[in-house]
């Protein structure tokens, strides 16, 4: 045996009587749950439990609970900020296995999912029907992962973040209890919104193991454009100037020069330059998408734009949404044996500008390539800094620049995380932006639920 908790050993023991061989202490899968697409020192699980059923989450949570056992609930490991390190062993719980789509309710637009189906699958399983879930991040993840980081995506700037689109959930709080939160209206005013606590709770609450998401139509019809600006600063006044119109756009993404020249080498995108550039796009009926292209022309015109290139077809438009989706892997491979952590910082949208332009020449000053990439719409975009691979002060020089960069969104009125979340690379922003009481107030929330403080320990707080 080589755990190394007190209480692990127990726990492994009995749940091999209803796991089987399903808690695994593998070196090979504890060291693939020993942190996620971050830059944190991995730390070994004792074991990894791959759960199929609530109720196998439910026992084991019991005996975690009863034995004083860590437990650190893992998606698809590709949260950015230290979220699945099990920093005090115990068990990383893999729901990557619960992958039911339960069902689907065509004419309420809903379904009720387990935690393991990612989006991609959901949306193959409901292309035939008509419908879609639009929270769209870049990455393969679980939507059981998007719940508990308060995940958003390239769409959000129609269709809200996964928060707007969980209707509600089951939950097994620490002690193994199950509950559910919610239900299948689209409005309630019964009691406090549990659903909403659980949600970016980041595995530090509960441990989700049903999701009952909205859904929505597929647009009638559908136009995706991009645009290219000479200045950065034009491209997010166009930004800014479009949303405070009102045109409904569905996606507005902006990709800096440098982050244009690593998509167009890594996607083989044709026919554009290295220049700060817009990508975005418009669903409607056909006649209102070309209403709302044209008076996103004419406001991009006088900011500059130029080189407008359309993509009516799903095979063009999927083609340049998926170069948009690759962005952090172009900007990785863009300078060979270096690594990138990303900023989150989101800002009120006036503030956008002054925000983006901002980090730009902070990151310029520091020496240290990095690309821009954001879901602008909303105020939110990614500073991806690079540094060589292995480099201890290549990476402490990152954290310095990552650090610079949300203190200046910070002071623009704006939160250090839009989507990514706390994790361990955020925790130290968490008091600054809402004070010690209302800290306080989320540290008893947490030892109410969790008065053993087993789930997902040293994320968010400090401890
Ligand atoms: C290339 C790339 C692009 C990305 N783009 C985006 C983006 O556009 N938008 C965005 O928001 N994020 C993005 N991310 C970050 C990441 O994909 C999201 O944070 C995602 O929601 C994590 O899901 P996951 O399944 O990988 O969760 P994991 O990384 O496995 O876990 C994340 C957190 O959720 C907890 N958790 C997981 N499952 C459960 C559960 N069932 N119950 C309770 N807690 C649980 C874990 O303990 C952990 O704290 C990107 C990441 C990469 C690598």
């Amino acid at each position: 045996m080589t755990t190394t908790t007190g209480g692990a050993d127990a726990v492994i023991a009995a749940a091999r009587g209803f796991l089987g061989e399903r808690i695994s202490l593998n070196r090979a899968i504890r060291e693939q749950h020993s942190r996620g697409e971050d830059t944190t020192t991995p730390t070994l699980p004792d074991a990894v439990a791959f759960v199929e059923t609530t109720e196998e989450v439910s026992r084991l949570l019991a005996l975690c609970h009863q034995h004083g056992v860590a437990v650190t609930p893992f998606g698809a490991g590709t949260s950015l900020e230290g979220h699945v390190n099990p920093v005090r062993a115990g068990i990383s719980l893999d729901l990557s296995r619960m992958k039911a789509v339960l069902e689907v309710n065509e004419a309420d637009m809903d379904c009720l999912i387990e935690p393991g189906v990612t989006r991609q699958e959901l949306n193959a399983f409901l292309r035939d029907k008509g419908l879609f879930f639009p929270v769209d991040p870049g990455s393969h993840c679980t939507i059981g992962g998007m719940c508990a980081t308060r995940a958003s995506g390239t769409n959000a700037v129609r269709y809200g973040t996964i928060r707007e689109n969980v209707l509600g959930l089951e939950v097994v709080l620490a002690d193994g209890r199950v509950i559910e939160t919610g239900g299948r209206t689209r409005k309630a005013s019964n009691g406090y919104d549990l659903t909403r606590l659980f949600i970016g709770s980041e595995g530090t609450l509960g441990v989700i193991t049903r999701i009952r998401l909205r859904l929505h139509g597929i647009p009638e019809a559908m136009s995706a454009a991009v645009c290219q600006f000479p200045m950065l600063a034009a491209a997010v006044e166009t930004v800014i100037a479009v949303m405070q119109s009102g045109i409904p756009v569905a996606r507005i993404e902006l990709l800096d020069e440098d982050q244009m020249e690593a998509c167009i080498r890594y996607s083989r995108l044709e026919g554009f330059a290295p220049l700060p550039t817009l990508f975005l796009e418009f669903h409607g009926t056909e006649a209102g998408v070309r209403e709302q292209a044209e008076s996103f022309e004419a406001i991009a015109g006088d900011y500059g734009a130029q080189g407008f290139a359309w993509a009516t077809d799903a095979e063009s438009r999927n083609r340049l949404w998926q170069a948009r989706h690759d962005a952090y892997w172009a900007a990785v491979n863009l300078k060979p044996g270096h690594r990138g952590i990303t900023t989150d910082v989101c800002v009120p949208i006036s503030r956008l500008a002054e925000a983006v332009v901002g980090a730009k020449e902070t990151a310029r000053a520091s020496g240290l390539t990095t690309c821009i990439v954001g879901h602008v719409g909303d105020g939110n975009f990614h500073c991806l800094i690079l540094f060589p691979e292995g480099s201890q002060e290549g990476l402490e020089r990152a954290w310095a620049l990552d650090r610079a960069i949300v203190a200046q969104g910070l002071a623009l009125g704006g939160t250090c995380s839009g989507e990514h979340g706390i994790g361990m690379g955020k925790r130290e922003f968490l008091e600054q932006e809402h004070g010690a009481e209302a800290l306080a107030v989320m540290r008893g929330l947490k030892a109410s639920l969790d008065p053993r403080g087993i789930l997902n320990p040293g994320k968010m707080f400090r401890n």
